[in-house]
């Protein structure tokens, strides 16, 4: 790398890599692009979300090391969009250029142990957690962490991907069958009987300011996130709480750019940390219509040294998902009609050529006086789009 004030930071017209092609990267491109900068994605699809956007593709899977080394040498500066990129390339990838965030916090973030240990290294609630290699291992934390449990993958699980819910000691052998063979480590989790889910993302520069943007409130259907309302319905003392896990954990691992971390609030109002993402998330998808910044630009102005901006909510909001079981594409439907015809509602579709259950296709925003009346208008939008075709 040639020598360069690690300080100094990326303005418009720079080059910036991006590993993933998906629709964080797309909706990353638009603001990149908006703003100035070139954008050269890797990803192995053949049209994908963020490609629409951008000035170069590099159609190669992610283990191609060649391919991944290729677009450091084309780029000023390397950030991501899929946090599962193979650490051992991204290290070779940092010496080329920079790379934020940096392989470590990814190392982190692949491995729910890791993630889970990080966290209580730091001060951060998480569920009760045993990691777990073997069929007797299991046996040996279920007697630790009781039940009810949840055996999940410790790497790429997502979407309640690669997880079963053990309810009672007899349904040990079941859940082992269900997940044994999608990995090989685990992590058993007490499971916890939460009021709700929340989100914070929290942004940190490269002189290390950081900015939250306002908790979110989740909820999820099947294990996918269904939809999103800012601000959350929780006391503003659990609220200091969440944004404050975020910003620890942001600081503790170092992170340049963005890290998304999803939490529990549990029947004692305490925030338990459940996963952690370095990159855009889902539930802050709203703060392109909502927020002073959106989680994008942020993205950007994280990872180019620029100033960050104000994460402050401008309107309460709610953000629904558009699944492909819901919405097919989200083209060609006459819904959209009466869903735009629904106030202060915006539609965002991620130009993904085919359609499958359990695939993000889309979504919509909805913003209002308040959250209550932000949800059930984005409630109405949705069922528009996901019935009128
Ligand atoms: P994850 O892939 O870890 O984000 O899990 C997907 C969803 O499963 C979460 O958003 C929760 O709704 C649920 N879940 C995961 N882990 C737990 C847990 N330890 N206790 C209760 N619910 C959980």
């Amino acid at each position: 790398m040639t020598a360069r004030d690690a300080q100094a930071p990326f303005l418009p017209g720079a080059t910036i890599g991006m590993v993933g092609g998906g629709q964080l990267g797309r909706m990353f491109a638009l603001e990149a692009r908006r703003m100035g900068y070139r954008l050269i994605v890797l990803d192995p699809g053949e049209d994908t979300p963020a490609a629409q956007f951008c000035d170069g593709h590099i159609r190669a899977p992610f283990e191609d090391l060649d391919a991944c080394l290729e677009l450091a040498r084309r780029s000023d500066l390397v950030t991501l969009e899929w946090e599962n990129a193979d650490v051992a390339t991204l290290r070779e990838m940092e010496r080329i250029v920079p790379v934020r965030p940096g392989p470590a916090v990814l190392e982190v973030a692949q491995h729910r142990v890791r993630e889970k240990e990080t966290a209580r290294s730091l001060g951060v609630l998480t569920a009760d957690f045993r990691p777990v290699r073997t069929r007797a291992d299991l046996d040996e934390a279920l007697r630790e962490v009781g039940t009810p449990a949840i055996l999940k993958t410790a790497r790429m699980g997502y979407d309640g991907k690669g997880q079963a819910t053990i309810r009672t000691a007899a349904e040990a052998d079941a859940a082992w069958e269900a997940v044994a063979a999608q990995g090989d480590e685990f992590i058993l989790e007490a499971r916890v009987p939460f009021q709700m889910e929340v989100s914070v993302v929290c942004a940190r520069s490269v002189n290390g300011e950081t900015a939250c943007f306002p908790v979110a409130e989740n909820e999820h259907r099947n294990g996918i996130l269904h939809l999103t309302r800012c601000p959350a319905r929780i006391p503003a003392g659990a609220a200091e709480q969440a944004l404050s896990v975020a910003r620890t954990l942001a600081e503790g691992l170092g992170v340049i750019g963005l890290l998304a971390v999803e939490m529990f609030v549990d029947p004692q109002g305490r925030i338990l940390m459940n996963e952690i993402a370095p990159r855009p998330h889902n539930s802050g998808h709203h703060t392109l219509e909502a927020c002073g910044v959106s989680q994008f630009e942020q993205q950007l102005r994280a990872v180019c040294g620029l100033p960050l901006g104000s994460p402050a909510l401008l309107r309460p909001a709610a953000m629904v998902n558009l699944m492909g079981e819901d919405a097919g594409t989200g083209l060609d439907r006459p819904g959209v009609v009466d869903a735009l015809a629904v106030p202060e509602t915006a539609l965002h579709l991620y130009g993904k050529g085919s359609a499958r259950p359990g695939r993000k296709m889309g979504h919509l925003t909805s913003l209002a006086d308040d959250a209550d009346t932000a949800a059930e208008r984005a409630m109405r939008a949705w069922t528009a789009m996901a019935g009128g075709g």
